[in-house]
């Protein structure tokens, strides 16, 4: 069987593991942290970065530092993870979905200005498969209206829009190092503070509320309970690993564009199967690749093909707002292609030691010939 997944690994990871494990310090905010922190603000430009447990996190830090109460409204795309929704849901949000593009499977930027209402807070574009959402609109309307917008850059490291890392440009952006990213902790993530004013909030929510960072620093004489917080800092052992990821990150990310390009030109010859499209402001990461077939029956069946000629493809997600807790929790504005092209969508093998593209290329080329 071809897996779907294999998390990436460098050679280096077992070696600072051992390190930390010998220093004796294993919890948060030790020397690994502080590497990966100057690593991400060094290569993404961000102003502050902060490893987190997950992304997750990331995007409940970043509905505590945005204030969000009930009744408050958040804009986004149903066709993202429950994470984007349940984080600002956690706050007491409702939910304003927004239709997706159908050529990226990301917000549709030009349906966002007719969602905000007075209640709106903050806009959560989603870079699906780590293709750029159309910033400049989006921040300009987030502009007018007094918004902030959080990107959720789970998927998109090292991707960039307009020259700009995703995750950069909104108020706060965040990162997911799970193993199923490209660049991976096992469990983990990274809030981005591309706005100062959050920066020292941003600490103490994540240090349990308490000023212990600044404390560690010098800056005050004893740590004490500031403000509302929770535990979102990783261990040691988890930087250690996500470091050896990130010295090698160029290798990591051509060789998945790489893999993602000879996905590319094999099928593109192949009638019936559409293909991912890259606008041209963005430079992608080859996190996800994707085709679309006609409808649901047809992927059933192509997902079924494929498992048994021994390949494991995927699909996702079914969209939030027509999931249980979207239905309790959210509100979806239109539908004219969020349901449509998710029912559509495969997701192919994509992973760094993948070496079959070739032979999956054929296994379709087949089944399109209906063989
Ligand atoms: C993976 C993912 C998350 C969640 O990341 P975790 O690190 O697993 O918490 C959130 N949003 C999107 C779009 C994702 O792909």
């Amino acid at each position: 069987m071809i897996p779907f997944n294999k998390p990436p690994i460098t050679g280096q990871e077992l070696e600072y593991i051992k390190d930390v494990i010998e220093s004796g310090h294993l919890c948060g905010d030790g020397k690994y942290t502080k590497f990966c922190h100057e690593w991400l603000e060094e290569n993404t430009g961000t102003k502050k970065a902060l490893l987190t447990t997950s992304c997750t996190h990331a995007l409940e830090m970043a509905a505590l530092l945005l204030d969000i109460q009930p009744g408050d409204e958040v804009i986004m795309p149903s066709y993202t993870f429950v994470s984007t929704a349940n984080a600002f849901v956690l706050r007491g949000a409702k939910i304003v979905f927004v239709d997706i593009r159908p050529d990226t499977m990301n917000i549709d930027e030009k349906l966002v200005e007719a969602a905000v209402t007075e209640k709106t807070k903050v806009i959560v574009p989603v870079h699906y498969a780590g293709v750029g959402c159309e910033m400049d609109t989006i921040m300009e309307i987030a502009q007018r209206h007094n918004l902030f917008v959080v990107e959720d850059a789970a998927q998109g490291l090292m991707a960039k829009y307009k020259g700009k890392m995703l995750g950069t440009i909104g108020h706060l952006g965040t990162y997911s190092f799970h193993e199923t990213k490209n660049f991976v902790s096992g469990e983990g993530g990274a809030l981005l503070i591309n706005d100062e004013r959050f920066i020292e909030r941003a600490e103490i929510i994540r240090e349990k509320g308490t000023n212990r960072s600044q404390f560690f620093r010098g800056q005050v004489d004893k740590y004490t309970w500031q403000d509302i917080g929770s535990s979102y800092l990783p261990s040691e052992l988890n930087a250690a690993y996500l470091y050896a990821q990130l010295l090698q990150i160029k290798q990591l990310h051509q060789n998945r564009l790489n893999k993602w390009n000879t996905y590319n030109n094999g099928l593109k010859s192949i009638r019936n199967i559409e293909l991912p499209q890259i606008p041209e402001e963005c430079k992608h990461n080859g996190h996800i690749f994707y085709i679309k077939v006609k409808d649901l029956n047809e992927r059933t069946s192509l997902i079924k093909f494929l498992k048994e000629n021994e390949i494991q493809s995927t699909f996702h997600y079914v969209p939030l707002h027509s999931s249980p807790a979207g239905l309790k929790y959210g509100n979806l504005i239109n539908d004219e292609h969020t349901t449509k092209e998710s029912n559509r969508l495969v997701r192919l093998p994509l992973y760094n030691d993948l070496n079959k593209i070739q032979e999956i290329i054929n296994r379709l080329e087949k089944y399109c010939r209906g063989e």
